[in-house]
C-alpha cells in the first residue's frame, strides 16, 4: 500500500527509508528536510524473499535519484556492515544477513542501524529533539526499544547492544524475557505485555468491561487506555500497575544518562502526555534531588513515521548533508 504526500523537489537530495518492525514494514522517499515524498506500508514480511520485494517495489517507485538507502531494524544491528547480529523474535530470519545483500539494491549505498536508533536519530534532526546533545528515547510498541544521544554521539557500546532500555531488569523476579532475561522493562510495558495482563483478568473471569472481539482478538492496549479512563476496573489496574513500573524505569534513566529531554515514542505513546499523568509528579520527586531539576519528558514527533524518517536521516548523516 502507499500514500501519496507531497510533491518532490526535483534538486533535493533524497534518501529511502525503511524501517522493518515485529508487526510492520514501512519505507518513504525522503527529502533532506525529513519530509516524506511517497510513503509505504505493509505487514512484516517473514521470509528474506518477501523484504527484498518490498523494498525493490520502492525502488521502482523513485523517479528521481536517491543518495541511499537507510534500513532500520529491530535487534543488535553491526552499523558498519549492516549485519544483523541478532534479533529474537518475529525476525529472527534476517539473523546473520546483511541488510545490504538481502535487499538487493545493487549500486545504491546501503546503510544499517537498530530501530529505536533511528527513531531518535529522526527526533535529534526534524522533530522534539532538534538541537539537543543529550537525549534518551523509549518506543513503547510490540516490544520497548530504547535509544540514547550522549553528548552529541549515539550510543553503541561495544558491540553494539548500548541502549536496549527495554531489556532493563525492573523485577528480578518477574518473568522470563524474549532476551535470556527475566523481569524486564518490556515484560512489564510494551503492547504485548499489557494485552496479556488484561487477557489474564479476562481468562480468569475477574470483572472486565472490554469483549474479545468477533475474530477472537483480545483487547489492544489504547481500548485498555480507554477503558481505565472510562471506569474499568480491571483496565485500570493493568494500566496503574505497568505505569509504576515504566516510571520506576524512567527514574533510573535519568539517573543514569541525565538527559536534556525524555522522548517516549512508539505507539502505545499515541496515548499522549495523559498516559504519564500518572506519574509525572512521582517522576519528579524521585529525580529532582540528584538532579537538581524537572528534565520534560516529551512525546516523539514523528510519530508513526519516525523510523523511516530516520533511516532516510542515516544516509543523509553519512554522506555529511546534514550533521547532529
Ligand atoms: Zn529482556
Amino acid at each position: 500500500m502507499s500514500e501519496k504526500i507531497t510533491s518532490a523537489d526535483a534538486v533535493e537530495p533524497l534518501a529511502i527509508g525503511v524501517d522493518i518492525g515485529g508487526t510492520g514494514i514501512k519505507a518513504a522517499i525522503v527529502g533532506l528536510s525529513g519530509e516524506l515524498i511517497e510513503s509505504f506500508h505493509e505487514p512484516s514480511p517473514r521470509t528474506i524473499s518477501a523484504l527484498r520485494d518490498f523494498v525493490q517495489s520502492v525502488v521502482k517507485r523513485v523517479k528521481a535519484p536517491v543518495r541511499g538507502i537507510g534500513v532500520g531494524c529491530k535487534g543488535i544491528i553491526d552499523a558498519s556492515s549492516t549485519r544483523v547480529k541478532r534479533s529474537p523474535g518475529d525476525l529472527h530470519f534476517l539473523e546473520g544477513q546483511l541488510l545490504s545483500e538481502v535487499i538487493g539494491a545493487g549500486e545504491v549505498p546501503v546503510c544499517a542501524e537498530n530501530d529505536a536508533r533511528v527513531a531518535l536519530i529522526a527526533e535529534v534532526l526534524w522533530g522534539a529533539a532538534r538541537g539537543r546533545r543529550n537525549v534518551v528515547m523509549l518506543t513503547l510498541g510490540t516490544g520497548v526499544g530504547g535509544a540514547v544521544l550522549v553528548d552529541g554521539i549515539i550510543l553503541h557500546g561495544a558491540k553494539g547492544a548500548a541502549g536496549h532500555l527495554g531489556h532493563t531488569t525492573i523485577d528480578p523476579r518477574g518473568g522470563l524475557c524474549i532476551c535470556g532475561n527475566y523481569g524486564c522493562l518490556e515484560t512489564y510495558f510494551s503492547s504485548r505485555a499489557i494485552e496479556s495482563d488484561y487477557w489474564a483478568h479476562m481468562h480468569r473471569a475477574a470483572p472486565v468491561k472490554l469483549p474479545i472481539s468477533s475474530t477472537g482478538e483480545v483487547p489492544n492496549p489504547a481500548s485498555i487506555f480507554r477503558a481505565a479512563a472510562d471506569g474499568d476496573e480491571c483496565a485500570r489496574y493493568v494500566v496503574d500497575r505497568a505505569l509504576e513500573y515504566l516510571g520506576a524505569a524512567l527514574v533510573s534513566f535519568l539517573h543514569t544518562f541525565d538527559p536534556e529531554i525524555f522522548i517516549l515514542g512508539g505507539n502505545i505513546a499515541t496515548a499522549g502526555p495523559q498516559l504519564i499523568a500518572p506519574i509525572q509528579d512521582k517522576i519528579v520527586r524521585r529525580t529532582k534531588t540528584l538532579l537538581g531539576r524537572e528534565v520534560p519528558i516529551v512525546f516523539q514527533k514523528l510519530l508513526g513515521y519516525g523510523g523511516v524518517a530516520g533511516a532516510a536521516g542515516l544516509v543523509f548523516l553519512k554522506q555529511n548533508l546534514l550533521a547532529i
